[in-house]
């Protein structure tokens, strides 16, 4: 699955909702580390309707500083 945030196809469902209803399902990202759940809202899982100050292309993870 394409991720919001950096656009990579390296999204996977990770988790459903616990009571088995279907409610939801977390994605995670194995590229940029971007979590969401689909109940989100329209402005954090449309991509058109999200801030672009929260977005991430490949360059940006890039250079993202390494923690050891
Ligand atoms: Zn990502």
């Amino acid at each position: 699955m394409k991720c919001l945030r950096c656009g990579n196809d390296t999204a996977e469902k990770v988790a459903d909702a616990p009571d088995g209803s279907g409610a939801w399902e977390v994605y995670a990202c194995s590229t940029c580390h971007y979590n969401w759940r689909t109940s989100e809202q329209d402005y954090i899982l449309d991509p058109a309707k999200r801030d672009p100050r929260f977005q991430m292309t490949n360059e940006d993870i890039a250079h993202l500083g390494r923690f050891v």
